[in-house]
């Protein structure tokens, strides 16, 4: 059994972005786990506190986790106030070593969120520190082998879309489950259900399936061996 790893800024993240190819690999088998480094508190609506919304949040991840077999993982970093940090590098470095995680998805570099900025440098670190066996930790380093950025509406500067998957099975499930977050459907500011599903009508099509979901990865990972051409 493989463990996939996503791991979001805010709760919504991981699951939207990531959550077709995690509702996949729960249906293949694999193990899921979602980390939210913040609870995306500060986004609550009208009429509700941030604790309130706090708490509702890490219910949600919760729900959309459990209904992948999954878990999930909810920080109480304040939400907007998700810095770089070496101790929390470390301590995301300790969850990918306590799983075993194989795979981890994470936002790509740039963003015009500054916690997404954050999470994505942290989780980046956080892959070298799990995956060294010279990092001396409790655990035993992680068997991480594959490590891609997600498409975020909010992460699009210099996004380029390079690993596809067939999520067409998947998607029902994926779309059951990310109904439990407040965001999908309520939210004033955007419209993530529609953008969301809409990507991945389109990303399905241009790999000729019903839906798809596309992934960046570093441009020094790029590289095929042709022998023979
Ligand atoms: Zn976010």
């Amino acid at each position: 059994m493989k463990t996939i790893l996503a791991v979001g800024a805010h709760t919504g993240d991981a699951q939207l972005t990531s959550g077709l190819l995690l509702a996949r690999c729960a249906q293949a088998g694999d193990r899921i786990v979602t980390l939210d480094l913040t609870a995306g508190e500060r986004g609550a609506p009208k009429g509700m506190s941030t604790e309130e919304f706090r708490q509702q949040n890490i219910a949600s991840a919760k729900a959309f986790a459990d209904m992948l077999g999954g878990v999930s993982i909810v920080w109480d970093t304040p939400d907007g106030e998700l810095d770089y940090s070496k101790e929390l590098a470390v301590k995301i470095c300790d969850v990918m070593r306590e799983y075993q995680v194989s795979t981890v998805l994470y936002h790509w570099k740039n963003s015009m969120h500054k916690d997404h900025i954050a999470a994505s440098r942290l989780t980046t670190d956080a892959i070298f520190y799990a995956s060294l066996p010279t990092f001396e930790r409790p655990l035993p380093p992680a068997p991480i082998r594959r490590m891609l950025y997600a498409e975020n509406w909010e992460d699009s500067e210099g996004f380029v879309p390079y690993a596809y998957f067939d999520v067409s099975e998947a998607f029902p499930l994926w779309k059951d489950a990310v109904r439990k977050l407040y965001l999908t459907e309520h939210s004033r500011d955007f419209k993530y259900l529609q953008y969301y599903e809409g990507l991945a009508r389109m990303r399905g099509a241009l790999i000729k399936k019903e839906y798809g979901t596309a992934f960046a990865i570093d441009d020094y990972a790029k590289r095929i061996v042709m022998d023979p051409l």
